[in-house]
């Protein structure tokens, strides 16, 4: 199989920084107003199919990221992907990501993802931007962490739609980069939750690992988390932390209750719009995975 990944660095608005907190001329950090995750997503909600869309959808997310000092960074791919999915045809995409650097020294990294494209027709509010908008909260707080134990990597999958593809891609990236991945969170489809318990499904959550870490995870994150229902386990496959565990990685798919049968109506619908997504459970979610992830790096 030929490779042609290539890392592209993209650097907007102002001049790159090599610190994950950029500094005005005088020193002094800038205002950085929070996400509102109703204002983005209402913003990022519209169709990310072509690839002129998928590109203003990375120029969304790598807006935010460049407000909190990180550093976008493209993962452009012109290859053939073969997975659980799709075998062997060639795909040409790009995954955006950004890395956030221990404040101790650290080899381990965690991942933190969602995929950014949708289907032909859906705007794709629930599916995934409420996965991107979850990410973004994230960021949000633990760039202001004052101990990491850990590295964190947040990343933006293309493609995933058409089977996983941007996530099979970015795997194989890390793992020729050396990088020891040690627990990779994937969200996807976060922004549903008719019956108002709150509650948030694991899919494979014990897959390729031993004494379902993820679970135990989980439920202490949730007990630190106010308003969040029950976490449920499920055997959830079909989103990009498959991609993780096929490479041996432990991975978890966060998402609404799809088995627990409180699955959004509108699940690659043109009605898949911001109107219909319930923020309350989704920033509640958001912060579950965003504790999740704390406990990792404590
Ligand atoms: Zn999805």
């Amino acid at each position: 199989m030929r490779v042609t990944t290539k890392i592209v660095f993209l650097c907007l608005l102002t001049s790159c920084s090599s610190t994950n907190r950029r500094r005005t001329a005088g020193g002094e950090d800038p205002v950085r107003k929070p996400l509102d995750a109703e204002t983005f997503l209402c913003d990022f909600a519209s169709k990310r199919f072509e690839p002129e869309d998928r590109a203003q959808a990375r120029l969304r997310i790598a807006d935010r990221l460049s407000l909190l000092g990180l550093e976008p960074k493209m993962q452009s791919y012109d290859e053939e992907v073969r997975n659980g999915y799709v075998r062997g045809r060639r795909f040409a995409g790009v995954n955006l990501y950004a890395e956030l650097r221990a404040t101790v020294p650290s080899e381990e990294w965690i991942v933190l993802g969602a995929h950014y494209d949708t289907v032909r027709v859906a705007p794709g509010a629930d599916d995934d931007g409420s996965g991107v908008t979850a990410v973004l909260l994230a960021a949000e707080r633990l760039v202001d962490l004052k101990v990491r134990r850990r590295n964190v990597l947040f990343a933006f999958f293309d493609q995933e739609e058409l089977g996983l593809v941007g996530s099979s891609v970015f795997v194989k990236f890390l793992v020729a980069d050396g990088r020891k991945v040690v627990a990779a969170h994937a969200i996807d489809m976060i922004g549903w939750d008719g019956d108002g318990d709150r509650a948030v499904e694991l899919g494979r959550a014990d897959a390729e690992t031993r004494g379902d870490p993820f679970v135990a995870l989980y439920e202490k994150a949730a007990a630190r988390t106010q308003g969040i229902g029950p976490v449920i386990r499920t055997r959830m496959g079909r989103s990009d932390h498959v991609s993780f565990l096929d490479a041996g990685i432990p991975a978890v798919l966060i998402t609404q209750e799809y088995e627990g049968g409180d699955w959004t109506p509108h699940y690659h619908r043109k009605t898949d719009t911001c109107a219909n997504v319930h923020f309350g459970y989704l920033t509640t979610a958001a912060a579950l995975v965003t504790n999740a992830v704390i406990l990792q790096l404590e």
